[in-house]
């Protein structure tokens, strides 16, 4: 089971082993320099600082605990039991192996069993794991397994659609081609018609990102 790596990122860099912020900036400006042009000229002097500070927004989700947002959840249900969807949520990312961004949207659905969680909770779990470096895959199945750990519900179902601009803006220079994976697990993966309902709740997938760039 995956469940027990899912955090393990965030121990890997401890506060002794991460670069300084300079050490980050003369990092930025070897690149410039790999590129061709010349970290010192007028434009690009105060580049590599913004770089860096752009990087502490892109990839804040390291200092986050996707598990510790979920915890205060509400025990009150009043008795409902239906699926509890929030669709559209919209997420930046950014590809490991590339490091350009995924840009793109989340479906997450979840059958309470005793707990619910709010809603604003599950787009900042979104936010916890796509600001970091991700692969559209294991983004989908974190989220999904850690709804699962935490809300313990009937089931949960993610769906992910996203556009990698690795492969509009580069190597195969494909615009449009949208990318879709699920993660569902307990109900959703058990009950077809539980699934069917979550699938036509969220629509046809590739219609509602074709806007995505
Ligand atoms: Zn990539």
């Amino acid at each position: 089971m995956r469940t027990n790596k899912l955090f393990e990122s965030k121990e890997d860099i401890t506060s002794e082993n991460r670069p300084s912020r300079l050490e980050a900036e003369n990092a930025v400006k070897t690149l410039i320099r790999w590129a061709g042009d010349n970290p010192s000229r007028e434009g690009l002097v105060d580049t590599p600082e913004r770089v860096v500070r752009s990087y502490e927004e892109f990839f804040s989700g390291y200092k986050v605990c996707p598990k510790s947002l979920l915890e205060r959840t509400f025990e009150e249900v009043g008795g409902y039991d239906e699926i509890v969807l929030l669709r559209n949520i919209r997420f930046e990312s950014h590809c490991e192996h590339h490091m350009v961004p995924i840009i793109g949207c989340v479906h997450i659905a979840y059958l309470p069993k005793k707990r619910i969680v709010g809603i604003s909770k599950l787009a900042r779990l979104v936010e916890a794991f796509s600001k970091r470096l991700q692969i559209q895959e294991k983004m989908t199945a974190d989220i999904a397994l850690t709804i699962n750990e935490v809300l313990s519900p009937k089931g949960v179902a993610v769906v992910i659609e996203g556009t990698h601009q690795c492969m509009t803006t580069r190597g195969v220079h494909k615009a449009g081609v949208t990318m879709v994976t699920s993660q569902m697990l307990g109900a959703f993966r058990d009950d077809p018609s539980t699934r069917r309902e979550f699938l036509s709740m969220i629509g046809n997938p590739s219609s509602s990102a074709s806007s995505f760039g």
